[in-house]
């Protein structure tokens, strides 16, 4: 099993060294390991947000598949070629099924009511600058466990967007809202991760090894197989909001 991960998180090193000239190892090799913020190293488990300088918090959803919902779609067509922002989405969340080893899974909901995760594309009347909006996550979740109830992700998009806006940074953005939902609350404090707290709104950003050890510590390398963890009786949930914004991102 373990094997199997270090295989995955190769093939995803693989692609990053083609952009990015490489990454670091994992503590993948030999001897069991124990659950915890330490679980796969490195990662940013332990670290503040940036953006606030709160300590990050890792949440979990209690089992897969998770069903997800697009209420609307945004249609842009460049060079004769038409692009769905569906389509989009599902590639920026295919990253991080492929990042579990295909171990986290999704199904399409069918509307909002039975939706675990929810994507909303919201149209701005223009391009954000530094420090403007790329995107927002919503996350219910119980304290006592951190166990996700709902998250709802909106994704801005404006009337200029250029191509590389549209299908890449808007995809990078996706991804990186699909990470709030998936599993955290905070962000990497290193500006190559995709879960770093600003973006470049131009450019799209594989996986890191970074951003795939703290996925799989937050759930302590098991998705479907895994107990369900939940909340102590009468306990309320608490729902936050992640805003993620445009800033010096990693730009290549
Ligand atoms: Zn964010």
């Amino acid at each position: 099993m373990w094997k199997t991960f270090a295989i995955s998180g190769s093939v995803v090193l693989g692609l990053i060294a083609i952009g990015c000239g490489g990454g670091g190892g994992t503590s993948t090799t030999g001897g069991a390991l124990s659950c915890g913020p330490s679980f796969m190293l490195p990662n940013y488990a332990s670290v503040n947000d940036p953006g606030d300088g709160e300590p990050n918090l890792l949440l979990k959803w209690p089992n897969f598949p998770l069903r997800v919902y697009y209420p609307n779609e945004e249609v842009r067509t460049y060079g004769g070629t038409i692009y769905r922002s569906n389509d989009l989405a599902d590639v920026a969340l295919n990253r991080w099924k492929t990042a579990s080893n295909n171990e986290a899974t999704f199904t399409q909901g069918l509307g909002p009511l039975d939706a675990d995760i929810t994507l909303t594309m919201n149209t701005i009347g223009s391009q954000p600058g530094a420090g403007g909006t790329l995107g927002s996550t919503q996350i219910t979740y119980y304290p006592s466990s951190g166990t996700i109830a709902s998250a709802e992700i909106t994704i801005n998009v404006w009337p200029t967007m250029t191509e590389a806006q549209f299908t890449q940074g808007m995809v990078r953005t996706m991804n990186h809202e699909f990470g709030h939902a998936l599993f955290m609350q905070g962000h990497s404090d290193e500006v190559s991760d995709v879960m770093y707290y600003l973006a470049n709104p131009n450019v799209d950003l594989a996986l890191t090894t970074r951003d795939i050890n703290t996925f799989l510590t937050a759930y302590c390398g098991e998705f479907s197989t895994r107990g369900v963890t939940s909340h102590l009786p009468g306990e309320k949930p608490v729902t936050i909001t992640i805003e993620c914004k445009v800033g010096d991102g990693h730009t290549h």
